[in-house]
């Protein structure tokens, strides 16, 4: 089967002063239908401006998007505007997201009013049957954000994301901002969902430790680069990038007998205005060797569907 999403060679480039910001330099991945990929990185590699790209959010610079076989870059405002219906995104923050002086039916509603399908009783049902979806109570319909917590703020961005019945989801950090006991909760709504509603989901999150419960492969990225992509359980037992070892050496393991020394790497990520030559990864390396300073190093299948990009392995 074909790929529901097939980025390719995608980059997105912001001009800063006289300078070009690489936040997102070339990215290549393929997501098939029902699929949770994980994209992993610190902030400011560019994960949040990827997950924009995709959906065509942002304008990209350069490359394609094909979104069941169609590049979405190249459709046309009537043509998006359906493909809007198809691809949704969950952010970050659902304070922010949220705006303060609509109610819970106007926020969940908006999409309907958008696209101008569903109106007066059918609407406001639909409303409650999405808030039953998320598991809050359809009574509440009348009221403001303020009046929710954060795990269930979050739930109504999940229920308007869902309210046009969506194929693909940006999920942009969904729990980062929420308290740890919520985390759970909320990854455990989306599987459920995503089970329920054939989702698939690109789930960006700026560390290693709830990701591998949600996602059945992970993209590690550092300033922009794809640094190594695998299944998760690939990538835990056998990570390739020396990146990718940092990222989970400061990952809790929860069996005491495994001990797994923690790497600290030194320094900052560099700006991405002026990264560093070769591999962008080389300054804060523990492993740097010549070579990288000089090559970028290529982006490589080192073992079957276990990617990276280090030239350790080329
Ligand atoms: Fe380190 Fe060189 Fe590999 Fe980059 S290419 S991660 S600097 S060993
Ligand atoms: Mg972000």
């Amino acid at each position: 089967s074909i790929p529901l999403i097939q980025v390719k060679n995608v980059k997105k480039y912001f001009t800063v002063g006289n300078k070009k910001l690489k936040a997102v330099d070339g990215l290549y991945l393929d997501i098939y239908q029902g699929e949770t990929v994980g994209l992993v990185g610190e902030s400011g590699c560019g994960k949040s401006t990827a997950g924009r790209t995709i959906i065509r959010l942002y304008e990209p610079t350069s490359g394609a998007v094909l979104f069941n076989g169609k590049n979405i870059f190249q459709s046309n405002d009537r043509e998006m505007s359906q493909m809007r219906r198809e691809m949704q995104m969950i952010f970050q923050d659902p304070y922010a997201s949220l705006n303060p002086r609509m109610t819970v039916e106007e926020v969940i509603g908006e999409p309907f009013a958008i696209h101008g399908v569903l109106s007066g009783k059918k609407r406001r049902e639909r409303v409650k049957e999405l808030l039953r979806l998320v598991g809050l109570d359809a009574d509440h319909i009348s009221r403001f954000p303020h009046e929710f917590s954060g795990g269930q703020r979050q739930r109504i961005g999940i229920a308007r994301a869902l309210a046009l019945d969506p194929t693909f989801i940006v999920c942009d950090e969904p729990i980062s901002a929420l308290d740890v006991s919520i985390q759970a909760q909320v990854v455990n709504l989306l599987k459920d969902l995503q089970r329920k509603m054939g989702l698939t989901y690109l789930f960006i999150a700026h560390d290693l430790s709830m990701v591998k419960y949600i996602s059945d492969r992970i993209l590690v990225m550092y300033l922009g680069k794809m640094f190594e992509l695998a299944d998760s359980e690939k990538l835990y037992e056998d990570p390739l990038h020396p990146y990718t070892k940092a990222l989970l050496s400061s990952v809790p393991i929860p069996d005491p007998e495994v001990k797994r020394e923690r790497i600290i790497l030194k320094g900052d990520v560099p700006s991405p205005i002026d990264p560093p030559s070769g591999c962008v990864f080389r300054t804060r390396c523990p492993v740097a060797m010549d070579v990288c300073a000089k090559v970028d190093p290529d982006w490589k299948e080192v073992k079957p569907g276990h990617f990276t990009a280090c030239h350790l392995y080329q």
